[in-house]
C-alpha cells in the first residue's frame, strides 16, 4: 500500500537548487541571477522555490504581479525583488514599504508611482521596461525618450532610483531567429538613450532561461530564469547538450482501480477510443480539475503514465476528476504508485512534463504550471532528506 495521498505533486528542492547553481555556473562572474518565481513558481510554489533559489545563490527574484511579490514578503524574504505587471490604481504604497522593485513602462505609471513616493516619503526602485519586439508590456521606441526624460526628472527629484533597463524576447527558444538579433540591437540602442539622458542604472538585462543558455552575449548584467529552475528544457531541441538540469516535480497518484475488459468495450466520454483485444485498464484519480489537460493523447500523440517500470498509455477522454490508462496484461493493484510526470528514468520507463507537452500540443512550461486543482504539494530534499 503507498503512504502517499490519492495524488500529489511532489517538489524535490535540492532539484531546484542544483538547477540554480548549474545555470549560475554558464554565466561570466559578477552578473547575476534572478530566480523567476510568477505563477506560484510555475506551479512548484513561490516561497519555497524561492527559498532554495536563495540558497543556490540566486541574487533576485522575480515575478509578475504586485500581488505575487508581496506575497514573497509575507514568506519572510528580504532580498532583491522585481515585479514587472501592474494596472492602473496599484497599491504602490505597499510595494514601496515592501522594498519591491517595480516596472515601468510608461509615463502615466511614473505618475503613479510618484504619488505613492510623495505619500510614503519612501524613495521607489524602478527599471523601466523597452518594448523591444515582442509587443506585449513596455514602452515603444518612439515613446521611450519620453520615458526616459521622466524618469531621469524624477530620480533628480528624488522620487525614485532608476536601478534597472529591461526587456524580454520573443523567440529566444529558437536561436536562429531574425528576432533575437533584431531585439538585442533595440536593447543595446534604448540602453543608450538612457545613458545619453543621463541615467546609469546598476542592471541591464534581457535574457531568459532560453537566452541564458544559448546567447550568452545578451547575459547582459543579470538573466532572469524560470523555466529552467525547475528543471525543465527551456528550447526543446535547440538546448546544449550539456544542459544538466533535473526536473523538480513528480506528480504521482495510487491507482484507484484495476478492471479487465474485452474487446469491443470502449472507454470514457464520447467513446474516442475502443479496446481492439481484451486488457487491462488502470484508473488514475486526477484529470482536468487537477490540470491534466482534457486534449492528452487525442492529437496523435499517446500520453502515457508510469507504473511498476513501464509507461502505459493514456485510453480515451481525459475526465475532471480521472481517466483510464492501459495495462496491457501487465499486472496492477488498487494502491500502486502511478506517476503522470517526473524527472526522466535512466531506463525512459518515467513519462516527462515535456512528453506530456508534446501529447497535449503545448510547452513544458503549461504541463507544470497548470496542475494543481485538488493535488496537495508536498516537499522533499532529496540531497538533505536521506
Ligand atoms: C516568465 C518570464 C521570464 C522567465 O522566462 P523563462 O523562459 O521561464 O526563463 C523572464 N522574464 C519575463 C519578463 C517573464 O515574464
Amino acid at each position: 500500500m503507498s503512504h502517499f495521498k490519492r495524488a500529489e505533486i511532489v517538489v524535490d528542492l535540492a532539484a531546484i537548487r542544483h538547477n540554480v547553481a548549474t545555470l549560475k555556473a554558464r554565466l561570466e562572474p559578477g552578473v547575476k541571477f534572478m530566480a523567476v518565481v510568477k505563477a506560484d513558481g510555475y506551479g512548484h510554489g513561490r516561497a519555497e522555490v524561492g527559498r532554495a533559489a536563495r540558497e543556490a545563490g540566486a541574487d533576485w527574484l522575480g515575478v509578475a504581479t504586485l500581488d505575487e511579490a508581496l506575497l514573497i514578503r509575507t514568506a519572510g524574504d528580504r532580498g532583491p525583488l522585481l515585479c514587472w505587471l501592474t494596472v492602473p490604481g496599484e497599491d504602490y504604497t505597499a510595494a514601496l514599504e515592501g522594498d519591491i522593485d517595480l516596472s515601468a513602462y510608461s509615463v502615466a505609471e511614473l505618475d503613479e508611482i510618484e504619488q505613492a513616493a510623495r505619500s510614503t516619503g519612501i524613495a521607489a526602485r524602478v527599471q523601466l521596461k523597452i518594448d523591444t519586439g515582442l509587443s506585449r508590456g513596455g514602452a515603444r521606441r518612439e515613446d521611450w525618450p519620453a520615458l526616459v526624460e521622466r524618469a531621469r526628472k524624477g530620480e533628480e527629484a528624488g522620487w525614485w532610483t532608476v536601478t534597472g533597463i529591461w526587456s524580454h524576447l520573443a523567440c529566444a527558444d529558437e536561436p536562429a531567429h531574425p528576432a533575437n538579433d533584431l531585439q538585442e540591437q533595440a536593447f543595446r540602442e534604448a540602453v543608450e538613450i538612457a545613458r545619453q539622458a543621463g541615467l546609469r542604472p546598476e542592471l541591464c538585462h534581457l535574457a531568459n532561461s532560453a537566452a541564458t543558455v544559448l546567447r550568452p552575449s545578451i547575459h547582459f548584467d543579470l538573466v532572469r530564469c524560470g523555466i529552467a529552475i525547475y528543471g525543465l528544457d527551456p528550447a526543446p531541441g535547440a538546448s546544449p547538450s550539456d544542459l544538466d538540469l533535473i526536473p523538480a516535480m513528480t506528480v504521482r497518484a495510487q491507482v484507484a482501480m484495476v478492471k479487465r475488459i474485452q474487446a469491443g468495450d470502449s472507454v470514457s466520454y464520447s467513446w474516442l477510443w475502443t479496446a481492439d483485444r481484451p486488457t487491462t485498464l488502470g484508473l488514475f484519480p486526477a484529470g482536468y480539475g487537477e490540470g491534466v489537460p482534457r486534449n492528452a493523447g487525442t492529437l496523435g500523440v499517446d500520453a502515457e503514465v508510469g507504473l511498476n517500470g513501464a509507461r502505459h498509455p493514456v485510453r480515451g477522454r481525459i475526465c475532471m476528476d480521472q481517466f483510464a490508462f492501459d495495462l496491457g496484461d501487465t499486472q496492477a493493484s488498487p494502491g500502486d504508485e502511478v506517476v503522470l510526470f517526473g524527472p526522466p528514468a535512466a531506463d525512459g520507463t518515467r513519462p516527462t512534463a515535456q512528453d506530456w507537452a508534446e501529447a497535449c500540443g503545448t510547452i513544458n512550461y503549461e504541463i507544470v504550471t497548470r496542475i494543481g486543482g485538488r493535488l496537495e504539494r508536498v516537499y522533499l530534499d532529496s540531497e538533505r532528506d536521506a
